[in-house]
């Protein structure tokens, strides 16, 4: 009722039970929406006046909060079962109804309300979840990158997880889903990724496991530790997604590269004080062979041989904003797993072989508003062979976005 703009296309929602690493913050989450909308302007040159940010305040659990007199949310516990779901339903139901041409992202939901309320939700209106399929489909783009390194196909690696949620699952998820896409079966395909979660190696005989854990519960010994993780089932790529620190231990690390060649070490916590080990230490440990990610920034490190080699930075900012630019361009009606599959090699394509020379596997920040716009013409691409565009398509898509893209600057406010 308050929001003076009608043309709103792009909303992201939280109930800020899951901020970043930080877990719950109530209504004091407020300021991820708020951040991750002033990325969709920065990156991908979305009209302010088109963003609106959202936190549902359904009460928190985060006693400090709750003990603080200037809480400015409801100071209750959370409401859960059939009030909460009435309630995100109610404003589902609204939002839609008020924002028609609006994209939906949910953000920083506890993993326990995330998976059900995008797979609710994403087959009847325009909504994606930037913790599963952002996360997933930004460190695809790192691990296809990291293929040029390598070499072999996605199929012929072993993942391991540390950390099995929204952004763990959804990177298996999208990994199979492309090597599905090479000729792969769905049950080989999972046989790649293996998971390690609070309680150790995730495994079929395991009666305590979630129901997005099942699909990659494989038949094996349980495991409670990493490192022997890592020694039994010898993979190629470690990903942390645990929003634990210094998880990858030196041990870790040094078994990777006497494994690996080039070991793939993305430890994607956010944020930087979350990182399951940090530049420095997985390049100094795999004498600088490690091809490393992380969530958040590191600077750039100089070997005792003189190289210097920079991390790439998995954030998915390098993928949402050009989903968004590319779905409200086209007027798509849904957001899809291709959608978040090409962007993913969209995103790839976008590394040169001076990056990779430098050991990054993402293109650097600086050249990101091209990067959206690339990005968003994959995307809408999809929208079109998907019969999910409302917009005719234009003649030259890339151009037309670009052309779309607000410029931040004075004359283009006039
Ligand atoms: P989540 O709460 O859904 O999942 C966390 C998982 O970690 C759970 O499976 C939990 O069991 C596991 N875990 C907790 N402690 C552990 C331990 N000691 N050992 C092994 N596993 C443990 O959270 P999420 O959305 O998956 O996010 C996880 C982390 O990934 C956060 O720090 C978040 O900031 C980061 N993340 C980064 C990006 C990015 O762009 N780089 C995107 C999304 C999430």
């Amino acid at each position: 009722v308050n929001w003076p703009y009608e043309d709103v296309r792009v909303i992201v929602v939280t109930d800020g039970e899951r901020i970043l690493g930080l877990g719950d913050q109530g209504t004091s989450g407020m300021g991820i929406p708020v951040g991750k909308l002033s990325l969709y302007t920065a990156c991908a040159g979305i009209h302010p006046s088109t963003t609106l940010p959202i936190t549902l305040d359904v009460g928190t659990n985060n006693k400090k909060l709750l003990n603080d007199p200037l809480y400015l949310g409801h100071p209750h516990p959370r409401i859960t079962g059939e009030e909460y779901d009435d309630f995100v339903d109610e404003f589902i139901v609204a939002v839609t109804k008020r924002f028609p041409k609006a994209v939906i992202q949910f953000e920083d939901f506890a993993n326990h309300n995330a998976f059900r309320l995008l797979s609710k939700y994403r087959n009847s209106i325009c909504t994606f979840n930037d913790d599963i399929q952002g996360t997933a489909s930004v460190t695809v783009a790192g691990i296809l990158a990291s293929l040029r390194l390598t070499g072999g196909k996605l199929r012929d690696h072993k993942y391991l997880f540390l950390g099995a949620g929204e952004a763990g699952i959804g990177i298996a998820d999208l990994l199979v889903s492309s090597m599905k896409e090479e000729g792969v079966s769905t049950r080989k395909a999972r046989q790649t990724c293996w998971f390690v979660d609070s309680k150790g190696l995730v495994v079929a005989s395991r009666d305590d496991l979630a129901e997005h854990k099942l699909d990659y519960a494989h038949e094996h010994e349980p495991m409670t530790s990493f490192l022997e993780a890592v020694k039994e089932l010898q993979p190629t790529a470690i990903i942390g997604v645990s929003g634990q620190p210094q998880t990858f231990t030196k041990e870790i690390v040094e078994e990777m590269a006497r494994l690996n060649e080039q070991p793939l070490v993305f430890a994607l916590s956010n944020p930087t004080s979350k990182a399951e080990c940090t530049a420095e230490q997985a390049y100094s440990w795999s004498d600088g062979r490690a091809i490393y990610a992380s969530g958040s920034p590191f600077d750039p490190v100089t070997m005792p041989d003189g190289r210097t080699l920079v991390p790439g930075q998995g954030n998915n900012s390098y993928i949402f904003p050009g989903v968004g630019l590319g779905v409200t361009t086209v007027g798509a009606k849904r957001v899809t797993d291709s959608m978040f599959l090409a962007a993913a090699k969209a995103l790839a394509l976008q590394v040169t072989e001076e990056d990779l020379a430098l050991g990054r596997v993402y293109p650097p920040l600086t050249k990101i508003r091209d990067v959206s716009a690339f990005i968003a013409a994959a995307v809408a691409q999809i929208a079109y062979d998907e019969n999910l565009a409302t917009e005719p398509r234009p003649y030259n898509l890339l151009a037309y976005i670009k052309e779309q893209m607000y410029q931040p600057d004075y004359l283009s406010f006039v």
